[in-house]
């Protein structure tokens, strides 16, 4: 099958899954694909496939498949060199540049090829038939041009309790029925980003788990339109100003992003989407395969972004006249360095990737999570030097409409201009772009999804010794100090 452009992307969401359950606001809502909370982050998705067809990005944008030796697109792809690593990390940080915000279908390769390495190991260990299954499943997708977003996180209800141990067991997604033909799912993914844009979702095990916390220990995958699938959308700043029909107060009015709680509410999985069951032993790995491939990726998308919010603030800084202070350009300067600190980190992970033992390639997981740590604290210095130059005005700014009023907008033209020579609207539309970077759903906050995005700082802080091999480290400083023990 040809591949997708971004309009047969959203039909074919349309085609597949006609009536999603989708709650709003406490309603359900009607022709979500068309509401104007989704379109955004639909579009952004949609850009993935647009850019496919464009002559200037079609060589970052797609790969030969390993699977069916066709041209797949890149977002659909089991990686077969560093190269690929490599090109994975420029191609998110394009798409970042490109929408200003999370672009949702990269969890498609990064679940897709840690799966594809996961199947592999528990049927080595198990003489169990997940691998065959999984990369019939991923076939598809490279077929078809597919999204499919992983589901990992759980609501996890009393942190101190293992999944067995809550006082309610949908607390953890859990098999709650086997049956001749699948096995039935109760629980809920939270943080499901893009889960409505999602042709299919991935589920996985979200934590270690021990021998009684088996029925746990799932992976399988389904159709978003499977009966018992129920997505309450997730709330964003700012969120309601979508609906107002204006542009400039929406920062960023073409694209977005988009989250749900994801409930399975009896869900019936067809024992050839059952890619994990009861091998407790594996819950561990597989998270910590996703998060530490994924991890990775963030040098990529946030640096896209990173590139946006610097750009913005280096024009408002001309905009209101102080682009030559010495301060200002010093703290530009200082953006672009946080900045490429994360791309270098996320590219070196690439670069130091390996061949794994199933033929595809995984990144170095210490730079990942290095790469991630990073991007959790930089971002943060990033967003405070964009907010130190921009001023107050981001968030007393007054709207869209009082500067197109027919009575006060002439004082909002007047008071909000910077310099002479450029219209109060263009200020007010970059100083709307930095809100929006900064605290609206555009980036998921592009702070706080760098903070908690494919793990919070301590699911890093506890790879990175784990990755590190502090002893050969303690080794080497024995031998220059000529500790002979
Ligand atoms: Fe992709 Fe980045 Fe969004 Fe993760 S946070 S899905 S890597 S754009
Ligand atoms: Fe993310």
């Amino acid at each position: 099958m040809a591949l997708k452009t971004g309009k047969e992307y959203v039909q074919s969401l349309k085609e597949m899954n006609p009536h999603p359950t989708v709650y709003l606001f406490g309603e359900k809502m009607q022709a979500p694909y068309d509401h104007p909370m989704v379109k955004p982050s639909q579009n952004a998705v949609a850009l993935s496939y647009d850019l496919v067809h464009d002559p200037l990005h079609e060589d970052l944008m797609t790969a030969r498949s390993h699977l069916t030796g066709q041209k797949v697109n890149r977002f659909c792809h089991i990686y077969q060199s560093r190269d690929d690593l490599v090109n994975k990390i420029k191609m998110f940080r394009m798409l970042g540049q490109m929408t200003a915000t999370c672009f949702q279908r990269c969890t498609t390769c990064d679940g897709g090829n840690i799966m594809y390495l996961a199947t592999y190991e528990v049927d080595q260990k198990f003489g169990t038939k997940y691998h065959e299954r999984f990369k019939k499943f991923f076939r598809h997708l490279q077929e078809n041009d597919l999204v499919a977003g992983i589901a990992m996180t759980d609501v996890k209800g009393d942190r101190s309790l293992k999944p067995s141990e809550q006082a309610d067991p949908d607390l953890y997604l859990h098999v709650v029925e086997e049956k001749k033909d699948g096995i039935v799912v109760r629980g809920a993914k939270a943080h499901q980003t893009g889960a409505l844009n999602c042709h299919y979702t991935v589920v996985m095990p979200t934590r270690a788990m021990a021998p009684e916390d088996k029925d746990y220990a799932v992976a399988f995958s389904v159709p978003m339109s499977s009966p018992g699938l129920i997505h309450i959308y997730g709330r964003q700043f700012s969120d309601t100003r979508k609906l107002e029909g204006g542009c400039i107060d929406m920062g960023n009015p073409l694209f977005g992003m988009q989250e749900t709680l994801l409930i399975f509410e009896n869900v019936l999985v067809p024992w050839e989407n059952v890619y994990l069951y009861k091998e407790y032993e594996f819950a561990e790995r597989i998270s910590g395969l996703l998060g530490s491939h994924h991890r990775c990726s963030y040098g990529g998308c946030k640096t896209g972004v990173s590139d946006v919010l610097i750009g913005a603030t280096a024009l408002l800084a001309q905009y209101n006249g102080v682009a030559k202070s010495s301060h200002v350009r010093s703290k530009i300067t200082e953006m672009i360095t946080l900045s490429e600190t994360m791309y270098g980190c996320g590219l070196a992970s690439a670069y130091e990737g390996h061949k794994t033992p199933v033929g595809n390639y995984m990144n170095d997981f210490l730079l990942a999570n290095v790469c991630k740590l990073n991007v959790a604290r930089i971002t943060n210095q990033i967003g405070q030097l964009a907010l130190d130059i921009a001023g107050g005005i981001v968030t007393t700014m007054p709207s869209e409409r009082d500067l197109h009023s027919p009575e006060i907008g002439k004082y909002v033209e007047k008071y909000l201009r910077g310099v002479s020579n450029v219209p109060a609207e263009h200020r007010m539309r970059i100083l709307r772009l930095i809100e929006n970077l900064m605290f609206g759903g555009g980036a998921g906050g592009y702070i706080v999804e760098s903070i908690h995005g494919a793990g919070s700082p301590e699911a890093q802080k506890t790879m990175i010794p784990r990755e590190s091999n502090l002893s050969h480290k303690i080794s080497l400083a024995k031998c220059i100090a000529g500790i002979k023990e």
